[in-house]
Formats: C-alpha cells, sequence, structure tokens
C-alpha cells in the first residue's frame, strides 16, 4: 500500500493541470494513469483533428502552448504539448495503473483500489477520468443482422480504410461532422451523415473572432437571451441548407449546451454538404434484413457505419456508491467543491462548457489546489 497527501486518478490535460497547481503551492500529489503515457486520449483522436479553442484559450496553468503550434492547435502538438507541462512541472505519474474503485477508508482517509491489486491511500483524492471516457455503442434493434462493418467513432483514425467505399456517419456532432469530410477528402465512394436533431452550427472564428470568445462572453447571460442572440447570428453567419437536408435547429442553442450538446465548429461541413460531397439524411431507427432503417422509413446498405454515438462519463463503478454521483452519473459538486459527506473528493473535467473546456480545466486546477492546500 502507497500513500499520498494528493492522489490524482487520470493524466490527461484536467488531472495534468491539477497537479501542476498543487506543485506551484508545494503540495506533494501523485498522478496515477491507466494507460502507459500521459495525454492518452488525445493520442487516440483522429489524425487532422485540431484544438476548436484557441492556442491561448487552451493553455493550462504556469505553461502556455507554444506560440509555435499555430492559433488551432493539432492533435499531435497538443499530446508533445502535454509530454513537454509534464516535465516542465516535475508531475510525479504513475502510469499503468488503473484505479478501480475510491472507498472511504476512515479517519478521513481515501482508499485507492487498483486493477494490479496494488492501493493507494491519502486524505485528498482528485478524479479526473475525462468526460469522454467509455465511448457507448449504438443499440439498435435487429443491428447484428448488418453484414458490413460497424465501428464506434473513437476508433477512427483517417480515412484511408474507407477509400473506395459507401459510408453512413451516424451522429452530427463535431466528431461525427469533421469525420464525414474527412472521409469525402479522403476518397470514400459515398459519405452520408445520418442526423437526429439538426445541429446548431457555428464558424471556428469570425473576421479573427473565435467562437470560444464568444462563448466566454455569454455564457451567464439568461439561457434565453443566448438563444435568442444565437439564432440571429445563425441567420447571418450560416447558410440555409434546409434544400440539401440540413434543416435548421428548432431548439436554442445554449438550451441545447446545458442539455449537454456542445455546438457544432464548421471544419468543412457546410461546404461539404452544398457540394454534395456529404449527404444528411434522417436518424437511424433500427436494422431489418441487413438494413438501416432511418425515421423517414427509407432503408441503407452502406458497405461501413461509423457511430458517432458519443461517450459516457463511466463514474458509477468508480464512486457510484459513495452518493456523489447524480441521477445523469455525474458528480453532484464539481472542481474546489466536495460533497458535505465526502471531504477531500474532487472532481475536474465533468461539464461540458460553452467556453472551452481546456479553459475550464486550468480556472478548475487553480481553485482546487486553493482549496487542497487551505485544509
Ligand atoms: C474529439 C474531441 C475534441 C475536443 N476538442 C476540444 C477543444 O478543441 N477544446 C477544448 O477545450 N476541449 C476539447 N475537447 C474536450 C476536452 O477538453 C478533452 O476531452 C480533454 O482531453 C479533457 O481532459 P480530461 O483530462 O478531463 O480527460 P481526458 O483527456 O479523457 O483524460 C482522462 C485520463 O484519465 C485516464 N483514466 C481514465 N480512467 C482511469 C482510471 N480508472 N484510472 C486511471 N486513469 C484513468 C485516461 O486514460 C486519460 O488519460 C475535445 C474532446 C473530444 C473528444
Amino acid at each position: 500500500m502507497s500513500s499520498a497527501r494528493v492522489l490524482v486518478i487520470g493524466a490527461g490535460p484536467g488531472g495534468l493541470a491539477v497537479a501542476a497547481a498543487l506543485g506551484r503551492r508545494g503540495v506533494p500529489d501523485l498522478v496515477l494513469e491507466r494507460t502507459d503515457d500521459v495525454g492518452s486520449s488525445w493520442r487516440g483522436h483522429y489524425d487532422r483533428l485540431h484544438l476548436h479553442t484557441t492556442r491561448r484559450g487552451s493553455s493550462l496553468p504556469g505553461m502556455p502552448i507554444p506560440r509555435a503550434s499555430g492559433r488551432w492547435v493539432a492533435r499531435a502538438d497538443v499530446v508533445d504539448y502535454l509530454e513537454r507541462y509534464t516535465a516542465h512541472h516535475g508531475i510525479d505519474v504513475r502510469t499503468g495503473v488503473e484505479v478501480t474503485r475510491v472507498a472511504r477508508a476512515g479517519h478521513g482517509t481515501w482508499a485507492l483500489e487498483t486493477a494490479t491489486g496494488e492501493s493507494f491511500t491519502g486524505p485528498t483524492v482528485v478524479v479526473a477520468t475525462g468526460y469522454n471516457h467509455t465511448p457507448v455503442p449504438p443499440a439498435w434493434p435487429g443491428v447484428e443482422t448488418f453484414r458490413g462493418e460497424l465501428v464506434h467513432a473513437s476508433t477512427y483514425r483517417n480515412p484511408a480504410p474507407y477509400r473506395g467505399r459507401d459510408v453512413l456517419v451516424v451522429g452530427a456532432g463535431n466528431t461525427g461532422a469533421e469525420i464525414a469530410v474527412d472521409l469525402t477528402e479522403g476518397g470514400a465512394a459515398r459519405v452520408r451523415l445520418a442526423i437526429r436533431t439538426p445541429p446548431h452550427i457555428v464558424r471556428r472564428s469570425n473576421l479573427g473572432w473565435p467562437a470560444q470568445g464568444t462563448g466566454i462572453l455569454v455564457r451567464h447571460l439568461p439561457v434565453p437571451v443566448v438563444d435568442r442572440i444565437a439564432a440571429v447570428v445563425a441567420r447571418v453567419e450560416v447558410p440555409d441548407l434546409s434544400a440539401y437536408g440540413l434543416a435548421r435547429p428548432t431548439t436554442g442553442l445554449y438550451s441545447r449546451v446545458l442539455a449537454g450538446s456542445v455546438p457544432l465548429q464548421d471544419v468543412g461541413l457546410l461546404a461539404a454538404v452544398r457540394a454534395r460531397r456529404v449527404e444528411p439524411v434522417a436518424a437511424v431507427e433500427s436494422f431489418d434484413d441487413g438494413a438501416a432503417v432511418l425515421a423517414d422509413g427509407s432503408r441503407l446498405t452502406p458497405d461501413v457505419i461509423i457511430a458517432a454515438t458519443g461517450y459516457r462519463r463511466g463514474l458509477e463503478a468508480l464512486v457510484g456508491d459513495l452518493g456523489v454521483l447524480d441521477d445523469r452519473g455525474l458528480p453532484r459538486v464539481h472542481g474546489p467543491r466536495t460533497s458535505h459527506d465526502a471531504p477531500g473528493l474532487y472532481f475536474t473535467g465533468y461539464t461540458n462548457p460553452i467556453s472551452g473546456m481546456f479553459r475550464e480545466l486550468r480556472i478548475d486546477a487553480g481553485r482546487i489546489a486553493r482549496a487542497v492546500a487551505r485544509r
């Protein structure tokens, strides 16, 4: 059994930011990471991904992302930054340690059980295992009759395996939309995008002003006000593509964010739909004799289905019996606050903010470090 003053679970940007902020306050901590490297989620994202938030608006505490990475930082540069960040702050990361359960150990102490049987104890635990933790597989009735290839978007890297093939991407979030564009540019024979709820689409930047900047400015305004402003802006900057099968959303942008769905930042979808390279189709409802049956009754038999059907937080196994999660599986309290009956147990990275997650992780890291140092 090992012990540490602060145990941080997860060496993604959230966990590393907290560890760095604690280190700057002289509070010793140990980061436990299940994979062999820091920043594992960014190592696994698709090749062409860039941050949608700006370089400046995505830097973690105590070390900016280098200017050379440009305004929209490439995935590989995010990984490189996280490695350098860890070295720069001398963060103590133990890799290959999967925490399986956080348990009360009495006298204000927590015990972390791990997959290898080793356990760790300490008075303070920061859970930073990621909002996008466990891929959600599609649960369509009859899907077992589909004779093509079905993959989750989390396994998609680049279009090479799909060249010359008929691909149906399911889910029009940021990931599904960008994969659809990537496929058309990478030589897929046909690309359709199945959409259940028309997404809110925003320009990544307008006259040099980033969408993230608007998100930061409006985030504390009343939701109906932001919804109205967003609808007006969308009419000006986003063309009406209803004739191409991409309708305008009927619910407000900020209302949708609060329900868990961030707007889609356009990195090529609008042009691809207008050029009919990406064909929007109705949502997949079920499968019948190998064919995908859509909400409008049409039937498709693509070669490949890429399900961009999202992720779960996956916190139930870890902390589900501690009474700290709400009925959506999210921590009841977040950042520097702890539950009344779980003192010393902090969570970071379980919101989906309109202002950018890296920015929120940076702010939370400072606040958590301050709260821990005060304890
Ligand atoms: C495709 C995509 C693009 C995004 N783009 C942006 C963007 O442009 N700007 C922005 O601000 N945000 C973006 N985000 C959101 C968010 O910033 C990132 O997901 C970010 O990586 C979250 O950091 P995190 O540390 O909270 O979680 P993660 O990066 O997921 O890190 C969690 C870490 O915990 C480890 N772990 C998990 N479970 C355990 C366990 N039980 N024991 C030990 N270790 C464990 C994981 O291996 C991982 O290393 C994006 C998200 C996705 C999916």
